[in-house]
C-alpha cells in the first residue's frame, strides 16, 4: 500500500515533549500556524497529481505533531478538502497519528466524515510516573479511554511505544507491552529513546542526569517485545527510527540509533524462537534443519551469519542447515512463525 504523507512537526502539540526534535526526526521544520492549511492543501494537491500521473491510489497521512489538537475549523475544511478525493478513489484511506489526550469526541465526529484507515496513537508508555517523567500531561487511563472512542468506530488503532525511557527498567517496559497488548491494538510501533539537541532530555543528558539504553539493550528489549506482540496477534508495523540524513550523520547527542534497527531486532527475534525450539527438542550435539520461508532468509541467518554460529556453538550442533517450505498462499500477506527443526 502506497503512503502519501505529510509532515506537520509539533502543528497542535499542547507543549513540547522533553525528547521530541522533530527537525532532526522529520527533516522538515515546523508550519507557522495560520499557514497550515493552505500548506496542507499544497501538499494534498501535489500527492493527488502523483496519483493521478502513476496510477497509484493510496492513503493520505498526517504525521509529525497532534493532527486531532488542530483547530476544528481547519479539520472541517481537511475533510472538505479530502472527501470528494477519497469518493473518486484518488486516495483510499486517511491515517493521522495524535496524542491520546486529543481524541476528543467532537474531533472524532467530524472525521467520521472520511474513510479513517488508522488512527496512531502516540503512547510512549503505560506507566503514569514514568509519563509524568516524559511531561505527557496524560495519564494511562486517557489512553485506554482513547483506544475505546477509536475501536467504537469500528478504525484500526495503533499504539506508538517507546524504550529506554528515564526510569524504565525491562520490568516496566514488559508490562507496558502486556497493557498495550490488553488493549487490542492493531499495529505497534517500537522506538528507542534516543537524544536529540535542544530538548529537556539533551540537557540532561549533558548534565549526566540520564543515559540512554545501549543499543544491544535496545535490540535486546525490542525483540522479546515482538515476541510478545506477535504471538499476541499484534502486527508490528516499525522498530526504530526511519533513517534519515540528520539521523545518519548522527546530529543526535547519544542513544541507541541504528539505520538497521529493525533489522537487527528481527535478527535478535528469530535467535530466540529457533533457540526455543531447540530447548524444546533438546537439540544438544545433534543433527538440526531448520526450515522457513526463504523471504526470511537473511533475517533468520542476520550479518555473517551470527545466530548460525550463535546456535552450533550453543548447542555444540554436530551439523546444522536451513531449508525452505512454501508459506500456504492465505497466510502469505502475514508473517509465518513456523520454524521446524528436525533432530
Ligand atoms: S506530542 Fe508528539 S510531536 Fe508533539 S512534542 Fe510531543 S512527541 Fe513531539
Amino acid at each position: 500500500m502506497v503512503i502519501y504523507p505529510i509532515f506537520l512537526p509539533f502543528s497542535g502539540c499542547p507543549s513540547r515533549c522533553i525528547y521530541c526534535n522533530q527537525s532532526i526526526n522529520t527533516l522538515e521544520h515546523p508550519v507557522e500556524h495560520e499557514k497550515i492549511l493552505e500548506e496542507v492543501k499544497i501538499r494534498i494537491g501535489a500527492f493527488k497529481e502523483i496519483v493521478l500521473k502513476n496510477k497509484r491510489p493510496g492513503e493520505i497521512a498526517f504525521y509529525g505533531g497532534t493532527f486531532t489538537a488542530l483547530p476544528l475549523n481547519f479539520i472541517e475544511k481537511i475533510v472538505e478538502l479530502l472527501h470528494p478525493l477519497c469518493l473518486k478513489g484518488i486516495f483510499t484511506g486517511v491515517r493521522f497519528s495524535t496524542r491520546p489526550d486529543a481524541v476528543t469526541n467532537g474531533v472524532l465526529e467530524v472525521l467520521r466524515g472520511l474513510p479513517i484507515s488508522m488512527v496512531e496513537l502516540g503512547v510512549q508508555t503505560l506507566n503514569n510516573r514514568l509519563l509524568e517523567i516524559l511531561n505527557r500531561g496524560y495519564t494511562t487511563k486517557t489512553v485506554e479511554e482513547a483506544v475505546k472512542k477509536i475501536q467504537a468506530l469500528g478504525w484500526k488503532v495503533g499504539l506508538q511505544l517507546m524504550v529506554g525511557i528515564p526510569d524504565e527498567d525491562r520490568k516496566t517496559f514488559f508490562e507496558t507491552v502486556e497493557l498495550s497488548i490488553a488493549l487490542s491494538p492493531n499495529a505497534v510501533r517500537l522506538y528507542p529513546l534516543i537524544v536529540f539537541p535542544n530538548t529537556i532530555l539533551g540537557k540532561w543528558y549533558e548534565e549526566a542526569r540520564f543515559q540512554p539504553l545501549s543499543l544491544k539493550e535496545a535490540i535486546l528489549r525490542c525483540a522479546k517485545a515482538l515476541m510478545m506482540f506477535e504471538e499476541a496477534g499484534v502486527d508490528v508495523i516499525r522498530i526504530g527510527l526511519q533513517s534519515n540524513r540528520a539521523l545518519d550523520n548522527r546530529s543526535f547527542l547519544a542513544g541507541p540509533y541504528h539505520p538497521a534497527f529493525g533489522y537487527l531486532t528481527r535478527v535478535h527475534w528469530w535467535r530466540l524462537v529457533v533457540n526455543r525450539e531447540l530447548e524444546k527438542m533438546e537439540a544438544q550435539e545433534g543433527r538440526v534443519k531448520i526450515e522457513i520461508p526463504e523471504r526470511f532468509l537473511s533475517e533468520c541467518l542476520g550479518p555473517k551469519q551470527i545466530n548460525m554460529r550463535f546456535w552450533v556453538r550453543k548447542w555444540a550442533l554436530r551439523e546444522l542447515s536451513i531449508g525452505f517450505f512454501n508459506e500456504p498462499a492465505t497466510m502469505f500477506s502475514k508473517r509465518v512463525y513456523i520454524v521446524r527443526v528436525n533432530k
